[in-house]
């Protein structure tokens, strides 16, 4: 087989390109294919945040985050808990999440690519892969073709791995949904604070912040089959779930002046058999998804694209590119990234608990045992007045 690179990359997102510049910048020709352009403009469809180690992961890549897409630092948690009671909690210094405009960041990560030394074909879809014994061919909506020694699959939760080989399987325990809506105020939503309305039933919390001046966004996640009971649509889930739980929310869903539409995504979570076969790594959304409800998306997927970038280098060199030299990204991704996945599980299943919910509340050692352990400035009631403790 003739090649177009050594490594080919479907999908230049934080994944696909966390993996590229590495592999880029150690010297391997590296082609990337990715379905927006390269400067798709911005994007806050679902106000999405980079985490402590997301942002480090950038530094790590050279990606400035004193740029012009990244909006607000959060410096506060709010804990609604099921009684509409609520702590306020300060994170330290520097650790706290980052709103960002993802088209921006996309942005980029995309040129940081360029300049690394990797090559992006933009507004190509890949529509169909094919692994031989020799390499792995991409073949494209617009007629292209593209040859690789190795493919890695970025490509997200659409992934065109995932669809050609039939890798995705449901994920029992949380069948959720997400429902995002966008407002130019947000009434006593704390300054510079992620603010979790938590109510440990229908797995449903509904979290908020202020992206940046005049754009608030509180999105919805919850069980798909309370929806599903009770036939209703994504914008009628939200308002059940706030009229049944949290009239603070139901009073401000009412009277906030509203941007935009309501934008839904569901099934979130899903499982994928299989990550490495020869000549084929997934990874990120591409390789399995659970919740955003910690902002860890990104993260993971970019813990992958550096584990994946280790790997193939080490089996180009070796020039094994069968499942079975990928073995380390495996074992790597497992210790690393699906540990981190299983404590997002753990808060999921918290999350539906009322009675440890109810109890987070008022017992601040089991609270920063189980859901939170950081200092508690201010305490209070959605249905009362704020106190210091
Ligand atoms: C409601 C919601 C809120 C979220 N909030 C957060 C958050 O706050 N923080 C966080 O870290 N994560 C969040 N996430 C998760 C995060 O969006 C993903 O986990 C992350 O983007 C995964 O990165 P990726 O590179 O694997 O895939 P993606 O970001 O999906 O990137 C895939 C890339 O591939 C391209 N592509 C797709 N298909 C093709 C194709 N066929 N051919 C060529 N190119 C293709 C796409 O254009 C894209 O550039 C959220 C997810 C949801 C659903």
């Amino acid at each position: 087989m003739s090649y177009d690179a050594d490594v080919l990359i479907t999908g230049a997102g934080p994944g696909g390109c966390s993996a590229g510049i590495r592999l880029a910048e150690a010297g391997h020709d590296v082609l990337m294919l990715e379905r927006d352009p390269l400067d798709a403009g911005p994007d806050i469809t679902s106000g999405e945040v980079l985490a402590l180690q997301t942002q480090i992961e950038c530094e790590q890549l050279g990606v400035d985050l004193n740029a012009d897409w990244a909006y607000e630092r959060f410096r506060f948690v709010r804990n609604v808990y099921p009684d509409l009671s609520w702590t306020l909690h300060a994170i330290p210094e520097g650790m706290g999440h980052l709103a960002i405009d993802r088209g921006g960041f996309n942005a980029a990560l995309r040129r940081r690519a360029v300049q690394a030394g990797a090559r992006i074909v933009c507004e190509v879809t890949a529509r169909d892969m094919e692994l031989r014994a020799d390499g792995a061919v991409v073949r494209t909506r617009e007629g292209g073709e593209y040859r690789g020694r190795v493919l890695i699959d970025a490509s997200g939760r659409h992934s065109v791995a995932l669809n050609t080989l039939g890798l995705k399987e449901p994920e029992p325990e949380f069948q959720q949904i997400a429902v995002a809506r966008f407002f130019e105020s947000f009434e006593g939503t704390p300054p510079q604070a992620w603010d979790r309305h938590l109510y440990g039933d229908a797995g449903a919390m509904i979290s908020g912040s202020q992206i940046r001046p005049g754009l608030f966004r509180y999105i919805l996640e919850a069980d798909l089959g309370v929806k599903q009971q009770g036939r209703m649509n994504p914008g009628e889930y939200y308002d059940y779930v706030a009229r049944t739980y949290d009239p603070w929310i139901a009073e401000r869903l009412e009277r906030e002046p509203h941007v935009g539409g309501t934008w839904a995504m569901a099934p979130l979570a899903y499982r994928v058999a299989e990550t490495v076969r020869d000549r084929l790594l997934l990874i990120g959304d591409a390789a399995g998804y659970l919740s955003p409800i910690t902002g860890q998306g990104i993260e993971f997927a970019m813990r992958m694209g550096r584990l994946a970038a280790k790997t193939v280098g080490a089996a180009l060199r070796a020039g094994d590119l069968t499942a079975g030299s990928f073995a380390e990204y495996v074992e790597a991704r497992n210790a690393e990234v699906m540990t981190l996945a299983e404590l997002v599980r753990m808060q999921l299943r918290l999350f539906r608990d009322r009675a440890a919910l109810l109890r987070c509340a008022g017992d601040d050692e089991f609270r920063a045992r189980v859901l939170l352990p950081l200092p508690v400035v201010e305490r209070g009631s959605l249905l009362g007045r704020a106190s210091v403790p």
